[in-house]
C-alpha cells in the first residue's frame, strides 16, 4: 500500500478528509471519530470526524436549491454531463479500483469491474437522456390531446451498503442526473473514501459545466442517525436505500410515514438449481464465481445449491476440490480470487452460522480462519460447503460470507418450491439442458425472484436489465430497463383545443 497517499491525492482525498461535501465545498463536522481501516491488513486509511443529522439537512437544503436550476436544463444536455463523467471515470478506472480494493477488500479484477459498471451505467444514462419518453393516448373527447410526460422529481437520497461502494451510487447518480435530480449520498461508514472519491470525480466535470449547479452532488458521512435524517426528510421525494433487510424495513417505514417514495435494494438468499441434464463443468464454474467471488459478500452471492440427488456426490466432490485450492489472500496480488471479509464481525457471523448449521444436522466442509500466506490484520476465511436438509432453519437467513449450502431434490417442482421457500427474493438460477425445466423456472409458477437466470450464475448482472428483487429484498428496481421512472414524476396532460367543454364519461353539467 505504499502508493496509498498518491492514490488518495489523485482522487482529491487526504488522510483526514471532511465528512461533509456539498458541491465543491467541504465542511468540518462535529460527529464522533471514524477510523477508516483496510480489511486487507487492518491498516488505517484515514480518520475523520463524522457528520451529524444537521449536516445531512444542510446538504439536502443545498440539493433542493440546485434542483430548481437543474430541472430546466434540457435532458440531452444533462446527459452530456454524465457522458463527460463517464469519460473521467475511464481515466480514473485503475486508481478508483485500487481504492475499492483497499477500502472493502475486493480483488483487483472485481474492483475495476465495479468501476466499469459505473462507466456502463453512464453510457446507458447518456442514451436515456434522449429517450425519457411519455405516452400519447387516444382521448375519448373530440379536439382533445391526452399525453403523459415525465418531469424531474427532486433531490434523491441515496443510502449505500459497503459491498458495492462505487457502483450503487453510480447506478443512482447517473440516472438521477439525466432525469434532472441532484443526489445526496449517505454512504456506508465502512467505505467513506470511495464515496468522497466518486463525488470528487463528478466535481471535476461539474467545475467546467456551466449549467450544472455544484450542489448536484453531496456526500454526508455518518452512522445510522445520518441515514435516518435522509429517510425522514420530506425534501427528498425518493430515497434509494441499499443494505440489509432490517435497514430496509426502518428506511421503508420512515419514508412511508411521510408518504415519500423508497427504492429498496436489500438482502438476498440466492439459489441455483442443477438438474440432471445440466452441463456440470459449466455449472461448477458458475457456482464457484457466484459462491466465493467477492468473498461471498455480494447481495447476489449464491448461498443455496439445489442439486438433483443423482448428481450431488459428483458435484460436491468437484466443488470441494476447488474450494480447497482457490487462492485466498491479499486481493491486490495477481492470482488471488478470494480477499478478506470486510471485518472481524463478518468472520464471527460466518463462524456462528457454521456452528448453527452443524447443530441443525449440516455436514460442514471448509470454513475457519486462514492465517498463513495472508496479510496479518485482515479477516481471511476458507470458503465452506455445508450439506444440509432443505428444512434446516439456517437456510432462511443471509450470512454475508462464503458459505454454500447444498440441498438435494428429486423433481423440478420440488426444487422450485425449495428455491422459493425463503423470505428473500433477489437472484436465482437454473443449470439445465432441458428447455421445459428452464421455461418452467422462468415462468409464472417458477422462481419468485427479481432475477431468474438460465445456465449462468446468480451474481454478476449486466446494467441493461432492471436490478432488484421481491419479498424482503424490498421490491425496488434500479439500473437499466425502465428503472429511470423511479427518478421522475409523471404528469398526465389533457389539452382541449376546441371551444366546447365536453366532460369525460359523457357527464353533462350545464349551468
Ligand atoms: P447495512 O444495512 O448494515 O448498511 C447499509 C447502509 O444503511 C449503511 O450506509 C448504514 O449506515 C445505513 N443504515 C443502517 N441502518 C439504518 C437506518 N435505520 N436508517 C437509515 N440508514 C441506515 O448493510 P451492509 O452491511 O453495508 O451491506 C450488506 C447488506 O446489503 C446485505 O444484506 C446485502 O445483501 C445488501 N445489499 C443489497 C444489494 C441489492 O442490490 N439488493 C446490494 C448490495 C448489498
Amino acid at each position: 500500500m505504499s502508493d496509498l497517499a498518491s492514490t488518495l491525492a489523485t482522487l482529491g482525498l487526504s488522510a483526514n478528509p471532511d465528512a461533509l461535501a456539498i458541491g465543491h465545498e467541504t465542511f468540518g463536522t462535529s460527529g464522533s471519530e471514524l477510523t477508516v481501516t483496510s480489511p486487507i491488513d487492518g491498516s488505517t486509511l484515514a480518520t475523520m470526524k463524522m457528520a451529524t443529522p444537521d449536516d445531512a439537512n444542510k446538504a439536502i437544503a443545498a440539493a433542493k436549491e440546485a434542483f430548481t436550476a437543474w430541472r430546466t436544463v434540457p435532458a440531452p444536455r444533462r446527459g452530456e454531463l454524465v457522458r463527460q463523467f463517464g469519460n473521467r471515470l475511464r481515466e480514473h478506472k485503475k486508481t478508483l479500483g485500487a481504492l475499492v480494493s483497499w477500502e472493502v477488500g475486493k480483488i483487483t479484477a472485481e474492483a475495476e469491474g465495479e468501476v466499469q459498471e459505473m462507466i456502463d451505467i453512464c453510457d446507458f444514462a447518456v442514451g436515456l437522456s434522449r429517450q425519457l419518453y411519455g405516452l400519447s393516448i387516444q382521448s375519448e373527447r373530440p379536439g382533445h390531446r391526452l399525453t403523459e410526460q415525465w418531469h424531474p422529481l427532486g433531490p434523491i437520497g441515496v443510502i449505500t451498503a459497503f459491498n458495492f461502494p462505487v457502483a450503487v451510487w453510480a447506478w443512482n447518480a447517473a440516472l438521477a442526473l439525466v432525469c434532472g435530480d441532484p443526489v445526496v449520498l449517505k454512504p456506508s461508514e465502512k467505505a467513506p473514501l470511495c464515496a468522497l472519491a466518486c463525488h470528487n470525480i463528478l466535481m471535476e466535470v461539474i467545475r467546467d459545466f456551466d449549467e450544472a449547479p455544484a450542489a448536484l452532488s453531496s456526500v454526508v458521512i455518518g452512522m445510522r442517525d445520518v441515514g435516518e435524517a435522509v429517510a425522514g426528510s420530506k425534501d427528498l421525494p425518493l430515497v434509494s436505500a441499499t443494505g440489509s433487510v432490517p435497514m430496509g424495513k426502518a428506511v421503508g417505514q420512515a419514508v412511508g410515514a411521510r408518504l415519500g417514495r423508497s427504492l429498496l435494494e436489500l438482502g438476498g438468499n440466492n439459489a441455483m438449481i442443477v438438474t440432471e441434464s445440466a452441463d456440470l463443468d459449466l455449472a461448477v464454474r458458475a457456482i464457484t464465481f457466484s459462491a466465493v467471488g467477492t468473498t461471498g459478500q455480494r447481495c447476489t452471492t449464491l448461498r443455496r445449491l439445489i442439486v438433483h440427488e443423482s448428481l450431488k456426490d459428483e458435484l460436491v466432490a468437484k466443488l470441494k476440490k476447488i474450494f480447497e485450492t482457490v487462492a485466498i489472500g491479499d486481493p491486490t496480488r495477481d492470482g488471488v480470487l478470494i480477499g478478506p471479509l470486510i471485518d472481524e464481525a463478518a468472520g464471527d457471523a460466518m463462524d456462528k452460522a457454521l456452528e448453527e448449521a452443524k447443530k441443525q444436522g449440516g455436514e460442514v466442509f471448509g470454513g475457519g480462519r486462514l492465517t498463513e500466506g495472508v496479510p496479518a490484520g485482515g479477516t481471511y476465511v476458507k470458503p465452506a460447503i455445508v450439506e444440509i436438509d432443505a428444512s434446516a432453519p439456517i437456510l432462511q437467513q443471509e450470512t454475508f460470507a462464503p458459505i454454500l449450502y447444498v440441498l438435494t431434490y428429486t423433481d423440478i417442482d420440488q426444487a422450485i418450491s425449495i428455491q422459493n421457500d425463503v423470505p428473500q427474493g433477489l437472484s436465482s438460477a437454473i443449470f439445465t439442458g432441458s428447455v421445459l425445466d428452464a421455461e418452467t423456472f422462468c415462468g409464472p409458477a417458477g422462481s419468485d425472484c427479481g432475477i431468474a437466470n438460465v445456465n449462468i450464475g446468480t451474481s454478476g448482472a449486466e446494467i441493461g436489465g432492471a436490478f432488484g428483487g421481491e419479498k424482503e429484498t424490498g421490491g425496488g428496481r434500479e439500473s437499466g430497463s425502465d428503472a429511470w421512472k423511479n427518478y421522475m414524476r409523471r404528469a398526465t396532460n389533457t389539452v382541449n383545443y376546441t371551444t366546447q367543454l365536453p366532460l369525460a364519461q359523457g357527464i353533462t353539467f350545464d349551468v
